[in-house]
This record gives structure tokens, sequence and C-alpha cells, in this order.
């Protein structure tokens, strides 16, 4: 499949499960005392399943990863500069979520205090100028990170193929810099990684990168003119 393809395919997708979320809510609403037995594992085969997929959660189904996507592609319509992140922040950053993490889940189920202001600043204040910067921190987003390894959904390099430009990290909505620095053939381990596919329609070199499911591609780079 065309990359151009695939894209379109993954935006319908997203609708797709917005709207699937939304259903799923409303029968959680409407059913909640007492839950029935199928709507208990109706949630529990989709908490497994995403749990299965890791990341992928992120780039194809989370409603608030789509209202930052959407938030990001108005403010650029609207001009306003993006911030880049140095390579150095984003270390930081990498470091940092584990703490946030920690402090989050401690303010949370421990105090008994929700805090919830640090997810809106995080969320609403940063959107128009930094790209996903919530993901960098989500708590949810972590966890799935973990899971990448196992998911059915894969990135995976012809280091070969490579011409070491930089461009897939440098444009990786998740600022994750595995991509371009692995050296190996094979699938790139990175607990950022939502497998949108983005670094491939950026990829000057035909076939370095591709999206492979169950090991069947789905589809890969190609020669940009
Ligand atoms: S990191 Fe969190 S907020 Fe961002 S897409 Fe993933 S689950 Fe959603
Ligand atoms: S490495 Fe590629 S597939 Fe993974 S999040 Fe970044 S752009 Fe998307
Ligand atoms: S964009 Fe393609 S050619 Fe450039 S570093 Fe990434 S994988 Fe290599």
């Amino acid at each position: 499949m065309e990359i151009r393809q695939f894209q379109r395919l993954r935006w319908y997708l997203r609708l797709f499960n917005l709207l699937l979320i939304a259903g799923l809510i409303l029968l959680i609403v409407f059913n909640c005392h007492p839950m029935p037995w199928w709507l208990i594992t109706l949630i529990s085969v989709i908490g497994l399943m995403i749990l299965l997929t890791g990341r992928v959660w992120c780039g194809y189904a989370c409603p608030v990863g789509l209202l930052l996507d959407l938030l990001t592609a108005l403010f650029k319509k609207l001009k306003v500069r993006q911030i880049k992140r140095s390579e150095k922040f984003n270390r930081s950053i990498r470091i940092f979520k584990y703490f946030f993490f920690v402090f989050y889940f401690v303010l949370h189920f421990w105090i008994g205090f929700d805090p919830g202001w640090i997810l809106v600043f995080l969320l609403v204040v940063t959107a128009p100028f930094i790209v996903r910067f919530w993901c960098s921190f989500c708590p949810c987003g972590l966890l799935f990170g973990w899971l990448n390894a196992i998911s059915p959904l894969k990135l995976e390099k012809d280091s070969t193929k490579c011409l070491s430009c930089g461009a897939c990290s440098k444009l990786c909505p998740m600022q994750s810099k595995r991509i371009s620095i692995q050296k190996t053939n094979g699938a790139v381990y990175s607990a950022e990684c939502m497998m949108c596919g983005e670094c491939i329609g950026k990829c000057p070199a035909a076939g370095a990168i591709k999206l492979t499911v169950f090991g069947k591609p789905l589809t890969e780079s190609k020669r940009l003119k």
C-alpha cells in the first residue's frame, strides 16, 4: 500500500475509533448499575487488545491524541510558530517522565488528589506550540510504550538502505530518536513509537523503513523526488 493511502486510512480509522469509543462510553453510562456481564466482557476484550498492541492506541484510537493532532494542524494553518525541542530537552523529558509517572499515581491513588490541573496545563497550554507535548508525560502512554515489544504492528528498518539523513527522527511527532540511530536491520523498539508511519512518508530512501503487521509489510518508504 502507498504511504499516502495508508495515512488516509489511518485518519479514517481514528475517526471510526472515536465513534466506537463514544458509543462504548454511552453504553457504560446507561448500563453501569449493575453492569451486565456482556458489557464487562466487551470492556475486558477491548482492554486486552489495547494492552497487546502497545502504543498503537496512541496512533490510531486515543481521542486525546486525535485532539492534539487536530490542534497542531489548526495552529499550523494559522501560522503559529511551533517550538522545536532540542535533543537535550528530549533527553531530560525521557528521564523526568518516570518521576512524573510516580508523582501522578501517588497524588491520584494515595493522597486522593486529582492532578487534573497538570494535565490541563500540559494539554491545552502547550498544544499550539509543541507537537504532542502531553504525550511525552502521559502515564497511559508510558505504560503502553512498555508493551510495544509484543505489538503485532511493528516499525522495521533496513539499515543498508538508510542514508543517515535524520529526517525520520526530526519529523517524528513523538520525537523518537531510535529510528534514525538504529544501525541494525529489523524491528525498531522504541517506547515512544506509536507506529503512525509519519516517518515513512518523510524518508527519502526506498525500502529503508516499513510498517509490518504479523511480519507482513503494510507500507514502506519510497524514494522521494
Ligand atoms: S500518550 Fe496518552 S494522551 Fe497521548 S495518545 Fe497515548 S494515551 Fe493518548
Ligand atoms: S518513529 Fe515513525 S512510526 Fe514511530 S512515532 Fe515516530 S513517526 Fe510515528
Ligand atoms: S529518514 Fe530514512 S534515510 Fe533518513 S535517517 Fe531515517 S531511515 Fe535513514
